[in-house]
């Protein structure tokens, strides 16, 4: 087995990695000294972008490995902690990097003192846009959760429906990577609240917020600066769509109504302008309501939360004026993404299930609640995030059956006694043969083997990647095993 060096790289279902292509060149700095910090991947494109429109780069990291790869790229290494600052136009940062919490990093610190703008590669795509093809259709997307199915799913949209489509950001290909902006050229692009942040021009054709809930609180220090950020997306964006199932989201789309800025709400509980009820999506114009589209069905579409996705690309879909039969078309052609309620296939009437995402009980709860209750034989475990399964209790009489792995197998085991019946596995490959041996006597129409671990995956893999893709390759050398087709 080989991990993946870059745990962001987000593969279409059946391993098909996401391609880099062309290369923006960044021609707003020409002339001019810019300082970029991090060199991952993304920090060498945009030092690469902006030498090859004629910045002079300077390009440092705190680690020895990003170093080496910019030498290798033919990038200038400047030991930044030594240089004399006043002379660089603009430090770019990688989005990793603490801009304000836990404390400015030492480079934010030195910018902020010679009066250097701190930028992310994000804000160099949205300059370059704005002088050389303003009118480029840019849809960014953003949310606690569902970025890079929403992101996924619209792209795919739009490249169903035949539109030349470029997809980045935070889905793992960096924006600077992609051809350059075209008048009918959409870009789609998954942001982060970190690049939220480094991205001061952010002014997208369509902004899409799913949700807001805690996260990344050491980042930003507190819920209200984290949900700020998360607004910025929508409130700059020329037409928006916002989930309004939570309070934060929900008090974004009333600050937006109150500036008389128009958006699409959005919403799986309630009747909004477009909501999900019974597996379908509705419009509604506050008076009447009409079925849009049905996603029952639809496998990779499993599940309340991605109704809501669907309903946030449904909306966007709309802004941009795709037709609804191509919005439905491409809904029913949506391969999904990998380790996301993955369908790998079947082994007789039992399908099998890779949601190797599914890292905390959050995450799980939403795999759990996918399927009829009763017909789920859950393979879990690994390294226990706080709380281990216990909030997943509610949910317990909707297993038929689990199959502990992992660090956390005895802990698990615990919790599970006298309400759920499991196995000790161990590994995943006994948990696998265990569960799919056991769904034979199933009555269940169609039983499902999930893998949704509510674990961390370091125990035995080195990534949820690496464990996905292992549980993928077990599960096509099964007897019997038929792959999923895409259509
Ligand atoms: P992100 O890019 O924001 O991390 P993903 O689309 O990769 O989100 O989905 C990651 C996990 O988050 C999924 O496996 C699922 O458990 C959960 N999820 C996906 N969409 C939503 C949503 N709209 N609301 C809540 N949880 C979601």
């Amino acid at each position: 087995m080989r991990a993946r060096s870059n745990p962001r790289e987000v593969l279409y279902s059946g391993g098909t990695r996401a391609k880099v292509r062309g290369m923006i060149r960044i021609t707003t700095f020409a002339g001019r000294n810019v300082a970029v910090f991090g060199l991952a991947r993304s920090g060498i494109v945009a030092a690469q972008a902006l030498r090859d429109g004629g910045a002079t780069v300077a390009c440092w990291d705190d680690g020895e490995g990003g170093r080496a790869a910019a030498m290798k790229s033919g990038l200038p290494l400047v030991d930044l902690s030594q240089a004399d600052w006043s002379g660089f136009a603009a430090l770019v940062l990688a989005p990793g990097v603490p801009l304000t919490h836990p404390q400015p990093h030492w480079t934010v610190a030195r910018a902020r003192t010679a009066g250097v703008e701190v930028i992310g590669d994000i804000e160099l795509f949205f300059r370059e846009r704005a002088k050389a093809c303003p009118q480029c259709p840019v849809i960014a997307i953003t949310g606690t959760n569902g970025k890079s199915t929403t992101t996924a799913l619209i792209a795919h949209i739009l490249k169903s429906a035949g539109k030349d489509v470029q997809m980045g950001g935070n889905i793992g290909v960096g924006v600077l990577s992609l051809e350059p902006p075209a008048p009918d050229r959409y870009f789609v692009i998954e942001m982060s609240s970190f690049q939220i942040d480094l991205t001061p021009s952010l002014h997208p054709t369509v902004g899409v917020l799913t949700n807001i809930t805690p996260d990344h609180l050491d980042r930003h220090g507190t819920m209200e600066n984290y949900a700020a950020v998360k607004e910025k997306l929508v409130a700059d964006a020329d037409s928006s769509v916002l989930g309004i199932d939570d309070a934060w989201s929900s008090k974004s789309s009333q600050f937006l109504t109150d500036r008389y800025k128009f958006h699409f709400r959005i919403s799986t509980k309630s009747r909004a302008d477009i909501y999900l009820r019974d597996g379908k999506l509705f419009g509604s114009d506050g008076t009447s309501s009409a079925e849009l589209a049905d996603l029952n069905g639809i496998g990779s579409l499993r599940g309340a939360h991605n109704g809501e996705n669907a309903a946030a690309a449904f909306a966007a879909m709309t802004l941009l004026h795709i037709p609804v039969e191509a919005v439905v078309a491409g809904f029913k052609s949506f391969p999904g993404l990998a380790h996301r309620l993955e369908e790998l296939g079947h082994v007789g009437r039992t399908v099998i299930v890779n949601d190797s995402k599914g890292t905390n009980a959050d995450s799980t709860e939403k795999a759990l609640l996918s399927f009829a209750a009763g017909s789920i034989y859950w393979i879990v475990g690994g390294v226990p995030k706080e709380g281990g399964i216990e909030p997943l209790a509610p949910y317990f009489n909707r297993v038929a059956k689990a199959y502990l792995i992992g660090q956390c197998a005895p802990e698990f085991a615990e919790t599970l006694a006298g309400k759920v019946p499991f196995e000790m596995c161990g590994t995943m490959e006994v948990a696998l043969q265990q569960a799919v041996r056991d769904t034979a006597a199933s009555s269940a129409t169609e039983p499902v083997v999930l893998l949704s671990p509510a674990c961390a995956s370091y125990d035995q893999y080195n990534s949820f990647e690496h464990r996905g893709d292992h549980f993928r390759a077990l599960t096509e050398a099964l007897p019997g095993f038929t792959k999923k087709a895409h259509a």
